[in-house]
């Protein structure tokens, strides 16, 4: 807590329509009177040292405030520039991303009982980046699995499921043809199961998930998923189609030490400045973020409201929901309902 009773946590707007949806939570932020400050940081990209590199003011701030929250970050294409939402993940070793996936009242789909979790471990695997060509019209790429890096995801995975009451981990792999990478992955998943003896530990191939899942999603209601980067990275936006897209999506990047809340959509140029922007991801990424800081009874109390809102048709939601509301209407109808 600061100086004035209030937890300071940063607050990295971000590109596009993310002016527009982090006004929106702070608008409901403030009118549910939560005790959070907000400190803005700039994460322009600097190049040091001949590489990408987030500005010190935001590394310090992040640093100090430990939890921040994050709107959609453009790529610059062809500046230079590697990524700066994997930059973000390296600077601050953001190792597990978390995406719950529930189905919300009002945003019709083809299921109305989805309600699962999904934790893509977020470093290493086939996303490291160790490429080269070996001879003309041939390359190589390395997909890097350490026995470090699958030991902390999984933990964490199971940590998770306790923390909401999930009572299965379900480890999604290929080791049927990487034995080698995915072995790793799963044999490590099946000695730290051991230390969890409450909560029984999954095995399912990733194609097999698939299908399973778009069949029908019942059988994930008790589980949390656990995988290597890429196939979470694919799986996450599967499910997020499951209830209805990237609009209603939130998710949680988990450091050691630091961590960054942030909806998975990016910035959104087509309708950038046209105040019609959802701003449902963010807000319910700053759910987790405020069950993270347990702020729960805030968090209880906004989430209703959101629901609710979402809840009450086509005049109140946003219109990639099919709805008609602006931003701002929209936010103004998630206040009344606080
Ligand atoms: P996008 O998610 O920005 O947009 C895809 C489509 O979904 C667009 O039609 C957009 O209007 C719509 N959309 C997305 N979020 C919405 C919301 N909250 N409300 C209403 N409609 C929404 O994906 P893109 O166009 O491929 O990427 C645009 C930029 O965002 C790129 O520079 C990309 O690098 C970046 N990006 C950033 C992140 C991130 O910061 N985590 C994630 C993905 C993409």
């Amino acid at each position: 807590k600061n100086a004035n009773g209030k937890y300071t946590v940063t607050m990295i707007e971000g590109d596009g329509i993310g002016v527009e949806i982090s006004q929106a939570v702070k608008d409901i932020y403030a009118a549910a009177g939560v005790p959070i400050e907000w400190e803005p940081v700039d994460v322009t990209p600097i190049i040091k040292d001949g590489r990408t590199a987030i500005p010190d003011v935001a590394i310090e701030s992040i640093n100090r405030n430990l939890v921040a929250l994050k709107g959609p970050l453009a790529t610059p294409v062809g500046k230079g520039h590697v990524s700066l939402n994997l930059t973000l993940r390296r600077t601050f070793n953001l190792f597990a991303n978390v995406r719950p996936c529930k189905s919300i009242e009002g945003c019709a789909t083809a299921y109305d009982n989805v309600d699962t979790v999904l934790i893509r471990e977020n470093t290493e695997g086939e996303y490291s980046g160790i490429e080269h060509v070996v001879v003309p019209g041939v390359v190589q790429s390395i997909k890097l699995i350490t026995r470090p890096a699958c030991e902390r995801v999984i933990r964490y995975a199971f940590q998770y499921a306790q923390s909401i009451g999930k009572t299965r981990v379900l480890v999604v792999h290929k080791a049927s043809i990487m034995k080698m990478s995915d072995g790793l992955f799963l044999k490590t998943a099946q000695d730290i199961a051991k230390e969890f003896p409450d909560i029984k530990l999954e095995s399912e191939i990733l194609d097999n998930t698939c299908l399973r899942m778009v069949t029908d999603p019942e059988p994930y209601k008790p589980v949390v998923m656990v995988m290597p980067n890429l196939y979470g990275d694919i799986l996450s936006d599967m499910c997020s189609g499951l209830i209805g897209g990237l609009g209603l999506t939130p998710s949680g990047n988990m450091g050691d030490k630091v961590s960054i809340f942030e909806a998975v959509h990016g910035s959104a140029p087509d309708i950038a400045g046209k105040g019609l922007a959802n701003p449902t991801a963010l807000l319910l990424s700053s759910m987790m973020m405020l069950r993270h800081m347990k702020l729960n009874e805030y968090a209880d109390k906004i989430e209703s409201a959101i629901l609710a809102t979402l809840a009450s048709g086509p005049a109140n939601i946003t219109r990639d929901l099919k709805g008609t509301a602006s931003t701002k209407h929209y936010t103004e109808q998630v206040i009344s309902r606080l």
